[in-house]
């Protein structure tokens, strides 16, 4: 069955729906969005209904289903759960040549409900026919996570300006051009960064250069990948990889991050480099310069939180101070993955009152820290580190008063495939991780929230099995 897509303007007219339950009630709140008259039929409805026809906005005929119900309508919905109701609204309506949907028959429907991402005014609408509602809801499950929620906005704002734009770019190749800038460039970045009057600035002023060479500039997202498992992605995340001109990615991103990438995305590992850590972090630099001057739109990708031992801080300062537009998407935090996958609360009512993030890459970082209050009880120390420092750690906690019985949880490779979790008490720390030949990446829990990792595991292979978690209950 081929079927004619089409969008109706119900505002003020009279649409009849059939059934006063949950479906009746669902398809009612869609109709009210757009402003349709409603006549609902039934013997008796929902609270929700109900509250709609006291608020005026519902006109209730109460009882069985009659042919008299119809008139003037417009459109008809027929959602009760009794089949021969359903036929007769169906019936009646084909007579008075009036669009019905019979919920869940695509037979004695004339018209059917499509499924719709809304990003209204923007709204996509998608059918099967009736043949797989299913396939429509999961294409319309993907669309959502493509289609950002600046889209109604950017609708918004290109009707306001229409009559505008066509003006100043009469011939259809070239105003075509130009609306494709303003989404790529400028205008739709803008609004991504939640700036709708200068977005609306920066339309203007394409409008008055009739070209739209602000839209060369291209940005600079800084986005958090997360630790490596790609279901922790944000869908920010998954958009700005998927609209990629160039991936600058560090070595801690996972390989399936990258993969998600546009596939003709330049993708450039800038976490090799000899001449150590300056040398790299200014090559990051020029990259990121060259290329956002160049107009594309890069991806600087980090593991974990751009944010949180990530140097993202001095690489957004050298774009401010470069006038190269950016934006930022947090990234899942390895202390954050890390405590979930290994099924460590990083607080509990009872073990924890607070949690810190702590860094101790090297002898020099170690030496700044607080160690007094980093051996305090009652709180966890999400450590992430180089693996080499773990007796330096051990040592220096103890001194300060941290019990040995201390629990601990070392998390290598958290939320990926060769995910280990190495459990013990402070006393044997790093005795422990070297008989287990512990490698970077890994994260250290340490605090009595630690002793509940055994238990709660549930990723990986240490997690406890089926059977003894069944028996358990
Ligand atoms: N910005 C990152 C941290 C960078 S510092 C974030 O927010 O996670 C690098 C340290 O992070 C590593 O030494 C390790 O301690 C930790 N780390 C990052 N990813 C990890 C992972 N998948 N598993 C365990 N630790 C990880």
């Amino acid at each position: 069955m081929a079927l004619y897509p089409l969008f109706a303007d119900l505002a003020g007219r009279t649409v009849l729906v059939v059934g006063g339950g949950a479906v009746a009630e669902r398809k009612i709140a869609a109709l009210l969005k757009a402003g349709a008259r409603i006549r609902v039929g039934a013997p008796a409805i929902t609270r929700a209904i109900a509250g709609h026809v006291r608020a005026g906005r519902v006109e209730w005929r109460f009882g069985d289903y009659e042919a008299s119900w119809i008139d003037d309508a417009w459109l008809a919905i027929a959602a009760t759960d009794d089949a021969v109701a359903n036929a007769r609204v169906a019936a009646d309506a084909q007579r008075q040549r009036v669009l019905v949907n019979v919920v869940d028959d695509a037979v004695l429907s004339t018209f059917h409900v499509p499924a719709i991402i809304d990003r209204s005014p923007l709204v996509v609408a998608i059918s099967s026919g009736g043949t797989a509602p299913m396939l429509a809801r999961a294409v319309r499950a993907r669309l959502e996570m493509l289609l950002d929620h600046t889209l109604g906005p950017l609708a918004h704002l290109f009707g306001r300006y229409r009559e505008r734009i066509r003006a100043a770019q009469p011939q259809l190749a070239a105003r075509r051009r130009f609306y494709e800038k303003l989404i790529e460039g400028r205008v739709g970045a803008l609004l991504r960064s939640n700036r709708s009057r200068a977005a609306e600035q920066a339309l203007r002023s394409a409008l008055a250069e009739r070209d739209v060479r602000g839209a060369a500039t291209g940005e600079v997202v800084l986005v958090g990948a997360g630790p490596g498992d790609p279901g922790l992605l944000t869908l920010h995340a998954l958009r700005a990889l998927g609209t990629a001109d160039v991936i600058l990615h560090d070595r801690l991103v996972s390989d399936e991050v990258i993969e998600l990438a546009r596939r003709d995305a330049v993708r450039i590992d800038v976490g090799k480099q000899a001449g150590g850590h300056a040398a790299i972090q200014s090559r990051i630099h020029a990259l990121m310069l060259e290329h956002a001057r160049a107009g594309r739109r890069v991806v600087r990708l980090k593991g974990g939180d751009p944010f949180v031992f990530g140097r993202g801080g001095e690489e957004i300062e050298f774009l401010r101070d470069h006038a190269i537009p950016y934006r930022i998407v947090p990234g899942i935090t390895a202390a954050l993955a890390c405590a979930a996958y290994s099924g460590v609360p990083l607080t509990h009512r009872e073990h924890a009152q607070s949690v810190q993030f702590v860094t101790a890459h090297c002898k020099a970082s170690l030496d700044t820290l607080d160690w007094r209050a980093l051996a305090a009880q009652h709180q966890t120390l999400a450590i992430y580190m180089g693996v080499g420092e773990l007796e330096a750690i051990q040592s220096r906690l103890i001194e300060h008063g941290r019990a040995g019985t201390t629990p601990f949880a070392l998390v290598e490779n958290g939320s990926r495939p060769d995910q280990r979790v190495i459990c013990g008490t402070l006393g044997h720390l790093a005795s422990l991780a070297k008989a287990e030949s512990v490698r970077a990446p890994a994260l250290l829990i340490l605090g009595e929230v630690a002793a509940l990792a055994p238990r709660l595991a549930w990723f990986g292979e240490s997690a406890p099995h089926d059977e003894r978690l069944a028996s358990a209950a």
